[in-house]
């Protein structure tokens, strides 16, 4: 199935459909959880239905996305100066991002909560570290004490995917999106780059779960 193709269906309901065990805070997507009685496959713990991973912030980005690239298409009844310039395409880039910090927030935030840092450390953490590219330098490594780089190739020891070239493709789309913001330059955004962030999405999200389950689970497997 040719992702760039799912129109009627909303992503969301086909890449961020992930559930977390109560108990052992392992990430999966186990569509069995949804059944009464589920026992968990790592802890055995017996849910009583399944709780999604993501918040609803990144299940929203992820629709956006998908109704952003495929608004080309759709009649506009507006005549802009800047017809034909591929906003649809900017949009899909400004969302992506937006989703990328999202995802980065919350990896941060459940590491802080695993280690059980006090709400005044934690505070102070993220006030030392605002920007996304500090967080993942700076945060994630003294949170887990691997290098980001490092991560990737570790997690890709273990997948399909290749974490290093599709971090290596998110770092394109945020100097595309610094680009437009801060120069007021659009010539790297065009159809084939928010066709590459629709690609991407899975890759993107299966990363995050994957920190999720290397840094963040292994806290809470012996409780
Ligand atoms: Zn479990």
């Amino acid at each position: 199935m040719d992702i760039t193709e799912i129109k009627k269906q909303p992503l969301s309901t086909l890449i961020s459909n992930y559930f977390e065990c109560q108990k052992c805070k392992i990430v999966h997507r186990n569509l069995e959880v949804l059944r009464v009685g589920f026992k968990c496959p790592s802890c055995n713990y017996i849910s009583n239905g399944g709780r999604l991973y993501f918040h609803i912030n990144i299940h929203i980005l992820i629709d956006l996305i998908q109704e952003a690239y495929h608004s080309v298409n759709s009649e506009s009844k507006v005549t802009r100066f800047y017809e034909g310039e591929g906003a649809h395409d900017i949009s899909v880039i400004i969302f992506f991002c937006t989703l990328r910090e999202s995802l980065l927030e919350n990896l941060i935030n459940r590491l802080m909560q695993a280690q059980n840092l006090s709400k005044g450390v934690s505070d102070r953490l993220l006030a030392d570290n605002k920007f996304h590219i500090q967080k993942q330098d700076k945060l994630f490594r003294a949170l887990t004490n691997i290098k980001w780089n490092e991560a990737m190739l570790k997690l890709n020891d273990e997948s399909e995917l290749d974490y290093k070239k599709i971090d290596e493709f998110i770092s394109s789309v945020v100097i595309a999106r610094n680009n437009f913001i801060h120069e007021g330059s659009k010539w790297s955004i065009d159809r084939e780059l928010s066709t590459g962030c629709i690609k991407n999405l899975w890759g993107l999200i299966n990363l995050y779960v994957g920190l999720h389950n290397t840094y963040v689970q292994p806290y809470y497997k012996n409780t």
